[in-house]
């Protein structure tokens, strides 16, 4: 029924997989006709505290009974509180909350633009992005993505954007001058391959970016909330943005968006500059105070970390194992896993394989296998997907 009413009546730009799904549990996800899946892919890394985790349904359920929405003319609680908490967990002053992805890196854009605009110098508006980055599908984000298929069909694309080779500090250092207001890059590319930013790369960025007054944002809508083992993913590299994009796991499957910036940053904006009806309603908010409570539990990141270093340590076996398994990268619980596709089955083959087995994954590029489970997924579960590769793998050995 879903499914041929799908087929008749929604736009046909996804394609779909499996039986419609009816409920979720944890790392299960349940289709219709009761078959349990595990979930290595948590909805593309967003229900990264598990499918109806319950303390986060009795904070949207609360919060649904009580209010629901006032638009930003007025102040709400949740909407306070959680700017108050991403602040002092983060770099950043101030928050501007959007509704997805694509309107976090959006106000992003404007504010970078604005921030130099609002102080006369109107030639500074280019933006630096790297290839193969990716940073959502309105016109802006589309044109600031750098992989050609996403743009196909849309030309003329916003003015203003120059995609840079990443992990290549000569290329930036080649194109940032006075008319760069910002370079904004992913600290792990996730649509791109699963590429992390070698930790040198990323502090030479920042100190190109102070050393020439240019903003740095950092795209973390897939890689933060703890997805690559720390709060943020560029804990870990030791360095800070000037403004930073959140959305996926920020309310672990609530749409919710969210633009964080210093506060010196922030003065780009100002009364009327920029809006949004919808942002950081209090339902989307409320979800995301108590996911961001629940990341930050005691011993939780550090869990991460672990069944990271587990999972890339298994998954290493399989490569060592089999002539297929190219390359092993990743960090955190954002993995990748590349496939020599020259002959044999495609990564999207194996998806369709994993999924029969009970196993939710995806590809990217048809070469690439991506791994995204909830943070809370088990060891044992890690397991059995590792042994549902390898058995898969060995089919094309010889
Ligand atoms: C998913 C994603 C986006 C876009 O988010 P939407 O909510 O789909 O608009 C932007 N940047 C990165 C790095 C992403 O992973």
């Amino acid at each position: 029924m879903s499914i041929e009413l799908t087929q008749d009546h929604v736009f046909q730009t996804y394609s779909r997989q499996g039986r419609p799904f009816v409920k979720g549990r944890g790392t299960k996800l349940y289709d219709d006709q009761g078959n349990e899946y595990t979930d290595f892919l948590a909805g593309i890394a967003v229900c990264s505290m598990g499918h109806c985790h319950p303390d986060i349904t009795a904070a949207i359920c609360a919060q649904a009974a009580t209010l629901v929405h006032v638009s930003n003319l007025f102040y709400t609680r949740p909407q306070a509180e959680l700017a108050k908490v991403l602040t002092e967990k983060s770099f950043a002053d101030r928050v501007f909350f959007a509704n997805s992805g694509a309107e976090a890196n959006e106000a992003a854009i404007k504010l970078a633009r604005r921030f130099f605009q609002a102080k006369g110098e109107t030639d500074r508006f280019k933006i630096v992005t790297m290839q193969q980055s990716f940073h959502g599908r309105t016109m802006a984000t589309l044109s600031a993505t750098g992989q050609d298929k996403i743009k196909k069909g849309f030309y003329p694309l916003l003015d203003g954007f120059i995609h840079v080779p990443f992990n290549d500090i000569e290329a930036l250092k080649a194109v940032l001058d006075d008319t760069v207001c910002a370079v904004m890059m992913e600290p792990v590319q996730g649509e791109g391959g699963v590429i992390p930013a070698d930790p040198e790369y990323i502090k030479a960025v920042r100190q190109l970016c102070t050393d020439t007054g240019t903003l740095l944002v950092f795209d973390e809508i897939q890689t933060g909330m703890g997805r690559c083992g720390t709060l943020f993913a560029h804990e870990s590299y030791d360095v800070t943005p000037d403004i930073m994009t959140l959305a996926k796991a920020l309310a672990n499957g609530v749409p919710i968006g969210a633009m964080l910036a210093t506060e010196t940053a922030a003065q780009g904006f100002d009364i009327g500059s920029h809006a949004t009806t919808f942002g950081g309603t209090p339902i989307a908010t409320a979800a995301g105070l108590e996911m961001i409570r629940l990341i930050c539990q005691e011993g939780l990141l550090a869990s991460v970390r672990e069944k990271s270093a587990y999972f890339l340590e298994q998954l290493n076996v399989l490569k060592e194992k089999h002539q297929k398994v190219v390359d092993v990268r990743g960090r955190g619980l954002l993995l990748g896993m590349e496939l020599d596709i020259s002959k044999g089955k495609t990564a999207t083959e194996y998806v369709s394989e994993c999924f029969k087995k009970g196993f939710i994954i995806n590809a990217i590029q048809d070469k690439i296998l991506r791994f995204a489970p909830p943070l809370i997924i088990g060891t044992a579960e890690i397991n059995q997907l590792v042994a549902v590769l390898d058995s898969l793998f060995a089919g094309e050995d010889h």
